[in-house]
């Protein structure tokens, strides 16, 4: 495990009414004053006190719509003074840092990108020296769990004690259902190595599109994150930008209302059940850890094999069959496609590995 940083809890970040699980809410993007404040009167009056709305907007192409600029920081004021609740945005540069605090945000987040750039990074933190202003630090576009850290790190260094972090998702390059792959081993990895620091969901841009919220919201609960950060607009459709993935205030009540919590040792319940079963468990995990030793020393053998009589190592129609056979067997038992094939190919791609050290010594 990591050095552990001395991190405040959220309960000591100066705000009174800040419980679990925390909902930050708001539009992708200001864009006009009515729509922020109609946008926060509604989320307050389904009970959410935090608001975010995105003030500069990193986007990946040109000529589309980069936000409004310090313009809708007065917006976010006045959403604080007439519904009370704490106000959010993004901050990507040093000008951006301290026009945020003029405005009297309360809570910062650095964006995905922006965390991909350790130089940014350092100089927002070195302009956050001495203030106790929260922030919440998203992950690094890319699936780069050191460079997330390597982020957070900075911040302590310069004295920040407020921190979280909200998990994205990843840019990824094949197709699939989300925008930003959720690649849950990353947070869950993260979350071993720094147990203290609060971590929040953002479905929104996991999913890309609202059909995914409630699935992607309830799985991030179950992994006791601290809460989410979804996107919330009071008109989706018509939104400047992300507008598949945002939904109203009242849908995200009715998705918060829907999720159920489950406690980790839940109070007054036996545990005898659960711990009999982990120990099985446990019992299995070592027999796999066998099976595999024993088959990578078949590896071995069939390496320095091939070297001896000049083989290639990829034997693609073995390979093949191997995969087959396996897919065919895990189906009767029951077992997933994609979860029998994601495992084959791992333990192939380490028999390769082993080979071409083999054939290279
Ligand atoms: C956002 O929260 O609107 C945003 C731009 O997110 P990300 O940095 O995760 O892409
Ligand atoms: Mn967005």
């Amino acid at each position: 495990m990591e050095t552990q940083l001395q991190l405040n809890k959220i309960t000591e970040w100066g705000f009174t009414d800040i419980k679990k699980p925390i909902i930050i809410s708001g539009p992708c993007s200001a864009e006009t004053e009515g729509q922020v404040m109609q946008t926060a009167y509604e989320l307050h009056n389904a009970g959410f006190n935090i608001f975010r709305a995105g003030i500069w907007k990193p986007r990946t192409r040109p000529n589309t719509f980069e936000g409004v600029g310090a313009v809708g920081l007065d917006w976010l004021k006045q959403v604080k003074k007439e519904t009370g609740m704490l106000i959010s945005t993004e901050v990507a540069n040093v000008k951006h840092v301290y026009e945020s605090l003029k405005a009297g945000i309360d809570i910062l987040w650095i964006g995905a990108r922006t965390t991909a750039n350790p130089f940014a990074i350092q100089e927002i933190a070195e302009a956050l020296k001495g203030l106790n202003i929260p922030i919440f630090i998203k992950n690094p576009v890319n699936p780069d769990i050191d460079l997330w850290i390597g982020a957070i790190e900075r911040f302590y260094n310069a004295g920040v004690k407020n921190i979280g972090a909200i998990h994205r998702g990843f840019s990824n390059f094949e197709k699939s259902i989300y925008r930003n792959t959720p690649q849950w081993q990353i947070p869950i990895d993260f979350k071993t190595r720094l147990p203290n620091i609060p971590l929040l969901c953002d479905p929104s841009h996991i999913g890309g599109n609202r059909d995914l919220l409630a699935d992607i919201s309830q799985k991030a609960i179950d992994l006791n994150f601290d809460g989410l950060m979804i996107e919330s607009h009071i008109n989706p459709n018509k939104a400047w930008s992300d507008a598949n993935q945002q939904i109203t205030p009242n849908e995200l009540k009715v998705l918060v209302d829907k999720l159920i919590f489950r406690e980790e040792k839940p109070k007054g319940i036996s545990l005898n059940a659960i711990e009999d079963l982990r120990y099985k468990i446990d019992l299995c995990d070592d027999e796999l850890i066998q099976i595999l030793e024993k088959r990578m020393k078949l590896v071995n053998a069939i390496g320095l094999y091939k070297k001896e009589n000049k083989m290639t190592i990829l034997q693609p129609g073995r390979w093949e069959q191997v995969l087959d056979k396996s897919i065919e067997k895990g189906l009767k038992g029951n077992l997933n496609k994609e979860f029998i094939s994601q495992i084959f190919k791992a333990i192939h791609q380490e028999s390769i590995n082993l080979q071409t050290e083999i054939l290279n010594e």
